[in-house]
């Protein structure tokens, strides 16, 4: 039984009661974790407070040294982590590797930040008069995860939090808790005082409930769903707590007709169906002009027939199985309504068959052609291995489809011509545009959605700025 950590010590729930947590591959208990209560966020908050009195007070430096021996110790145990991570969440053991490094590479990013990280100075405000800008910690901050990428997404808010000299509750999901635990325990062995990253375990409408009321978490840092997320936002008006809200989207993919087609297929594909279509950067919609649309459509259909969906601990596979079982229905519901509303399927729009995928939530891959705008997989965020594609006249009509959401976190352009370039990176209404490029997430670049897709960026120096209180101080002399 995986147990929380609060105040550095391995904790069950204060009232014993656990939670299943089961392979969405073959349904099979991998491990319980403690249905943790409002009672244990409040201990847990009690620990935070004291760790942060002492957190707050260690040299930057020797904070960053101890971000780096987190990072460090974590990767010597990236076999063992990314094990964990795909019996519980799914994905191919491939990715669960590149999870585990993305969130060292985070790790590692802001400790590299501890000797360049200050404030400010103004000379000669008036006579004798000098202006100091301080940035200080907040005090405790929450970290409300999903259960998509539970660890790299834990590692953007855990990783500038601590430097900044903040402690931390982090909320994980109730069904990917267990490597974030173990994440959590072994950062704490590599030298956090006690109480300074704490994790509680348990039902978001409970555990994270009671963090976003709590008066003494000065900030909460979310991803999740946009309609969670406006939840969040609700409560913590209650006290003014500060949040960064990272919430859903539904990015377009434009490639015109000049465009390196076969690495642009290439970056549909995987755009569309890493980690089964679950993550909030995926292509969720695609734009192609015209007169390269059915070579592009024939390409794209090729390989995702050739796509090995299975169990994620299996050698080869490339696609696991979706994360829960309302999961799959919802992903089924929106095919049979795109269909519905006259939409050609081109690959997939059914589970696999065999007796390997009788007990997990498998589904193929899906290309559908001819969709209705007001179609749900398009309107809403399609959370699964399924894409609609449009074909275009030119790059104004595929920019004005493209921002007709409510969402905007990401956005791909694929052109060989940079005034089509700079101005799909202008004017495409999102926290990120690639241009000819897949969609690889940078430490050194702030991310974060804009429109319903989200408040406040993570990554980048930016990211500290939403984990300090900025100060001024007037000194008088002479
Ligand atoms: P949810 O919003 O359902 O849950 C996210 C977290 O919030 C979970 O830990 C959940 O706990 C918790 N939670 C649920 N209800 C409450 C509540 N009332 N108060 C406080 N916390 C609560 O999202 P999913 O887990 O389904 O994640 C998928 C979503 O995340 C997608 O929309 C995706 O686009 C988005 N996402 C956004 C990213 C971004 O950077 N913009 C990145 C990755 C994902 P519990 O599990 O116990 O319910």
């Amino acid at each position: 039984m995986a147990k929380m950590i609060v105040g550095g010590e391995l904790v069950e729930a204060e009232n014993h009661e656990v939670m299943e947590v089961r392979n969405p591959a073959t349904g099979e208990l991998v491990d319980t974790a403690p249905r943790g209560t409002v009672g244990d966020v409040r201990r847990a908050v009690e620990a935070a407070e004291e760790g942060f009195r002492i957190w707050s007070q260690i040299p930057l430096a020797r904070r960053g040294e101890i971000l780096y021996e987190g990072a460090s110790q974590i990767l010597a145990r990236e076999t063992e982590l990314a094990r964990t991570l795909t019996l519980e969440q799914g994905k191919p053991l491939r990715e669960s590797v590149l999870e585990i490094r993305r969130f060292v590479h985070t790790l590692e990013h802001y400790a590299g930040l501890a000797k360049n990280f200050r404030g400010g100075y103004v000379p000669q405000l008036d006579k004798n008069r000098y202006g100091m800008i301080l940035k200080l910690p907040l005090g405790i901050c929450g970290a409300i995860a999903p259960w998509n990428f539970p660890v790299s997404l834990m590692g953007n808010k855990i990783a500038p939090a601590l430097l900044a000299g903040n402690s931390v509750i982090v909320k994980p999901a109730s069904t990917t808790p267990l490597t974030s635990i173990r994440c959590v325990q072994i950062f704490n062995e590599a030298g956090l005082p006690p109480g300074t990253l704490n994790i509680v375990t348990g039902p978001g409408g409970v555990v994270g409930e009671e963090m976003l009321c709590n008066s003494k978490i000065r900030k909460i840092s979310f991803t999740g769903e946009t309609r969670t997320g406006k939840h969040v936002m609700e409560m913590a008006a209650r006290d003014i707590k500060r949040v960064t809200l990272e919430l859903g989207g539904s990015d377009p993919m434009i490639v015109c007709d000049d465009a390196d087609l076969e690495a642009a297929v290439s970056a549909a594909a995987v755009g569309r169906f890493f980690n089964c279509g679950q993550a909030c950067l995926a292509i969720k919609r695609l734009y192609l002009f015209d007169s390269i649309a059915d070579g592009f459509i024939e390409r794209l259909v090729n390989k995702a027939r050739k796509l090995k969906v299975g169990n994620g601990i299996e050698d080869g596979t490339l696609i696991g199985p979706l994360h829960t079982a309302a999961q799959r229905q919802e992903i089924e519901e929106m095919i049979q309504d795109a269909l519905g509303r006259g939409a050609q399927l081109l690959v997939g729009g059914r589970r696999p068959e065999g007796a390997a995928y009788d007990k997990g939530y498998f589904y193929l891959p899906t290309l559908l052609g001819n969709v209705d705008r007001n179609a749900r997989i398009v309107r809403e965020e399609c959370f699964g291995p399924a894409l609609p594609i449009f074909r275009v006249k030119d790059l104004e009509e595929a920019i004005a489809m493209a921002n007709d959401s409510i969402y905007g976190l990401g956005s791909s352009v694929w052109t060989r011509n940079l005034d089509k370039a700079m101005k799909a990176a202008e004017r495409l209404e999102a926290g990120y545009t690639w241009i000819n490029s897949p969609q690889i997430i940078y430490d050194e670049l702030p991310f974060g959605g804009v429109k319903q897709s989200g408040l406040g960026k993570e990554h980048g120096s930016e990211a500290l700025d939403f984990y300090t209180e900025t100060k001024s101080v007037v000194v008088t002399t002479g």
